[in-house]
């Protein structure tokens, strides 16, 4: 079993949430929660396998009903890692307070001005407000990966290629890899070909 843990930052203005009642797109309280972190990384992974650059097998369906016909019976390395409709997978992300113990990051509440295409000017009741996270604001987090030298490669590349997508709606984040803990103990994750450390 390996745990890696690291701190994915935004590099953008940052937005994820749900419509609200003051704010029309408001970010989560619980900031960047588990579930939206491993929904990325399963996309990153997914992306990376489907343009040659990471090797691989991912079946890239996400409707539950299709995918055990598109497996028939094997599924792919996507899904046997990050899981698929009963079968719990080997993945598992954790993502804690930030460094002021607060779940949730400081925000900007944002004013946008919806423009009408055709004649180019505001529509009127066309005001909404948007909740974003401001760059340079750090997520703690960890992944639990229960397999071999294999799945812990799967793992940290997704986490690596989410530097080249958006997430929520369009931030950029950039992701460090702190350590990686093997049965208890620190291990020497460098001669895995991967960038681990900030980038951008
Ligand atoms: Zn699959």
């Amino acid at each position: 079993m390996f745990l890696i843990k690291g701190t994915i930052k935004t590099v953008s203005s940052f937005t994820i949430g749900t419509d609200g009642y003051f704010i029309d797109v408001q970010f989560n309280e619980l900031g960047l929660t588990p579930s939206a972190l491993k929904g990325a990384m399963r996309t990153s992974i997914s992306w990376a396998i489907r343009n040659g650059m990471v090797r691989g097998t991912s079946c890239d369906e996400i409707e539950p009903s299709r995918i055990a016909k598109v497996h028939q019976g094997k599924p792919c390395d996507v899904c046997s890692l990050f899981g698929y409709p009963d079968h719990e997978g080997k993945l598992r992300v954790y993502s804690g307070p930030n460094k002021d113990g607060k779940m949730k990051p400081k925000t900007h509440v944002i004013t946008h001005v919806n423009i009408n295409d055709e004649t180019g000017t505001a529509k009127k009741t066309a005001l909404f407000k948007q909740e974003v996270v401001p760059p340079e604001e750090e997520f703690p987090f960890t992944v639990q990966v229960v397999g071999g030298e294999e799945e812990l490669c799967l793992a940290l590349a997704s986490l690596h290629y989410l530097r080249f997508l958006r997430l929520g709606r369009g931030g950029m984040v950039d992701v460090n890899v702190d350590k990686v803990i093997k049965d208890g103990k620190e291990i020497d994750a460098q001669k895995i070909p991967l960038e681990l450390k900030w980038v951008w």
